[in-house]
């Protein structure tokens, strides 16, 4: 019998998107391999995470500074506007090389199915930014 301890590990991996129990139990035993040092580095990366990421305020993407590099970049379209879901989304169209416009990111999934609704502050934020910008084309990537 395992110990109580490796179990709540593997449970909480298993909170994890993606991860099954079988992953769990890899990750479980791959960490329990390994040293302190690696240990305590990987937990002060994912401390880390709600402190030191901040989010565009134009976009709601991941940023540095106040805007996102996507932002920033004077050379991409202004006039083309994206809004997708999530953004992982973003950072899909982005590896695709397809789109040169702005983003939108709404941080939460549109489902009609289950009459979903979505933030009105993150509306209003997206009012706000259509409003500013004086988009031409937008296109609504969401699933
Ligand atoms: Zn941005």
């Amino acid at each position: 019998m395992r110990p109580n301890e490796f179990e709540l590990l593997i449970d909480g991996l298993r909170s994890l998107p993606g991860v099954g129990k079988k992953q769990a139990e890899r990750i479980a035993y791959f960490l329990i391999d390994q040293d302190d040092i690696y240990l305590k580095d990987l937990i002060n990366r994912i401390s880390q995470i709600k402190n030191k990421i901040h989010f565009c305020k134009q976009c709601n993407n991941f940023a540095k500074d106040e805007l996102c590099d996507i932002c920033a970049n004077e050379s991409r379209d202004q006039t083309k506007l994206c809004i997708v879901s999530k953004i992982e989304d973003l950072y899909k169209i982005e590896e695709t090389n397809s789109f040169d416009g702005l983003y939108f990111v709404l941080n939460s999934e549109i489902d009609v199915k289950k009459n979903q609704k979505i933030d009105s502050s993150i509306i209003r934020h997206l009012m706000n930014f259509l409003k500013d910008k004086n988009f031409k084309e937008v296109i609504l990537a969401t699933n």
